[in-house]
C-alpha cells in the first residue's frame, strides 16, 4: 500500500510503500518515552521506498538494550516523530503511523504487539474506558 504523510506543522512530507500486514504496536520503554505515549504504532516501508518529499528531519540516535543503534527522525520545528531506521539509514524505515494520512492510517490495523513485557498493566482494558466523542 502506498502511503503519504506529514508532520504536524507541514514542513516535512513523505511517501512510502508499506506492508499493511506488518503494522506493529511497540510497548518498549524507549517507544513510551520517545512517543510520549503508552505505546507506539509503526508501519514498515518496503526496501528503499521511503522518500522525503519536503523538509529536513532531525536525527536522534538511540542505543537499544541489544547495543544496536537506531536513528529516530523527527521534525525540528514541531517535534512530530516521523520514522526510525538503522545507522546508516535504510533500507527499511519504521514509519510512525500517526503522521500518515488520516484515511490511510485508519486502515493500518496492527497485527502484532511487541515488548509487552513493559506494557502498561491497564492497556488491555481501554475498550471499557468511558468514551467522549470530542473534548469533554
Ligand atoms: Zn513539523
Ligand atoms: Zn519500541
Amino acid at each position: 500500500m502506498n502511503v503519504n504523510g506529514r508532520c504536524h506543522c507541514g514542513s516535512i512530507t513523505f511517501e512510502a510503500e508499506i506492508d499493511q500486514a506488518k503494522v506493529s504496536l511497540c510497548h518498549c520503554t524507549d517507544c513510551q518515552t520517545l512517543s510520549g505515549s503508552p505505546f507506539r504504532s509503526t508501519a514498515f516501508s518496503a526496501n528503499n521506498s521511503f522518500k522525503l518529499l519536503s523538509g529536513q528531519v532531525k536525527i536522534y540516535v538511540k542505543t537499544g538494550s541489544s547495543g544496536a543503534k537506531r536513528q529516530q527522525a523527527f521534525c525540528p520545528e514541531c517535534g512530530t516523530p516521523i520514522y526510525a531506521t538503522s545507522v546508516p539509514p535504510g533500507p527499511v524505515y519504521g514509519i510512525r503511523t500517526g503522521c500518515i494520512d488520516m484515511e490511510q492510517r485508519r486502515q493500518l490495523k496492527p497485527s502484532v504487539q511487541i515488548w509487552t513485557r513493559s506494557s502498561m498493566p491497564w492497556v488491555d482494558h481501554i475498550g471499557g474506558v468511558k468514551k467522549v466523542e470530542q473534548a469533554p
